[in-house]
């Protein structure tokens, strides 16, 4: 469960609470003011506060530009126009604050996006919940054998029971000695500090996680992506999802220039160039590898 019915009930209190503000509001992002948006079993992301909006950025950007006119295809615009010549400084003057519940081995890949700032809940403090990330069966998949770094299909029947029975069962145990490590029931009970090691990477942690929208497309553009793991990308999703919300000119963009757009080499132009005039081109021809061939076929093919 990713909320309990005391954590619900503080949310519901901190959503009937309003005040009076000079400051740029979105009704969208107000919307999702402090609500949970469940993500994997027992995971969830929410919104704690936001600064700026779509206005921000061309306000900002307008200091270096000069007073231009104000009107909204105008905002759109040069919300495009930065976007597309990575004049990224405007975009960074809006802010989101986010509270992540999450698998300890899905915040180890978030946590290498340095440039936010991170409050972890402390498990030397607290004592951990008995949580646990446990896929569901249609993501249980085999090892990839094109991609190291990827999955292949779906595992089935005995196979797929044996491993969610081990993934269930070893982590029940975990916490079961976890519990028994911490307990001063006739005994001094470990540190908790020292009883966590016990813990496996799948059980949850959450932090507050503070970052501007520059930054936060850059992590959004590679978690958000296909080649991401699952478990990260749909909390990449969920988080597009209130973006499109705050920034609705911004978020455009980025899904139009970032997320949809591609990259090529000068050798992918060249090839890309030439097949335009009608010459075929192959891989041997291009000058590419067999994987940047099989990645620019790819990115051609959308
Ligand atoms: C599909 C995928 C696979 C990955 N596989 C691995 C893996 O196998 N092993 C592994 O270790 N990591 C892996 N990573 C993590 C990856 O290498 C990056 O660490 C991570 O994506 C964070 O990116 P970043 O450094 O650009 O982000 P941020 O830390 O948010 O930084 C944003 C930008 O700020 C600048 N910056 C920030 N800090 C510094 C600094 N100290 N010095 C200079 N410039 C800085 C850089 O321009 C950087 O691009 C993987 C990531 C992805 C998306």
């Amino acid at each position: 469960m990713p909320l309990t019915p005391d954590q619900q009930a503080e949310i519901d209190a901190a959503r009937g609470e309003s005040q009076q503000t000079l400051r740029a509001t979105v009704p969208g992002m107000e919307a999702h003011l402090y609500k949970a948006h469940e993500v994997l079993d027992h995971g969830f992301v929410r919104v704690i506060d936001y600064m700026g909006d779509d206005s921000a950025i061309t306000q900002a950007a307008r200091v270096s530009y000069g007073k231009g006119t104000k009107a909204v295809q105008n905002d759109e615009g040069l919300i495009r126009y930065l976007m597309r010549h990575w004049h990224s400084t405007p975009f960074e003057m809006c802010e989101i604050k986010l509270h992540v519940k999450l698998p300890v081995f899905v915040a180890r890949q978030w946590i290498r996006h340095r440039t936010a700032n991170v409050n972890e809940y402390s498990a030397r403090y607290s004592i951990l919940d008995r949580e646990f990330y446990i896929p569901q069966a249609e993501h249980l998949a085999a090892q990839s054998t094109v991609n190291n770094q990827g999955r292949g299909a779906v595992l089935q029947g005995e196979e797929a029971a044996r491993v969610l029975d081990m993934l269930r069962g070893d982590s029940m145990r975990a916490y079961d000695h976890y519990e028994a490590m911490l307990s001063q029931d006739g005994q001094d009970g470990l540190a908790r500090e020292l009883a966590r090691m016990n813990l496996p990477a799948n059980v949850y942690t959450q932090w507050y996680w503070k970052v501007d929208l520059h930054n936060l497309f850059h992590f959004l553009r590679l978690r958000a992506d296909s080649h991401a793991q699952y478990e990260i990308r749909v909390y990449a999703d969920a988080i597009c999802e209130v973006v499109k919300d705050w920034v609705p000119a911004a978020y455009a963009a980025f899904e139009d220039y970032r997320m949809g757009g591609a990259q090529f080499s000068a050798r992918g132009m060249d090839a890309l160039r030439k097949m335009l005039a009608g010459e075929t081109v192959t891989q041997e021809s291009s000058g590419m590898s067999k994987g940047e061939w099989r990645e620019f076929e790819a990115s051609l093919k959308g």
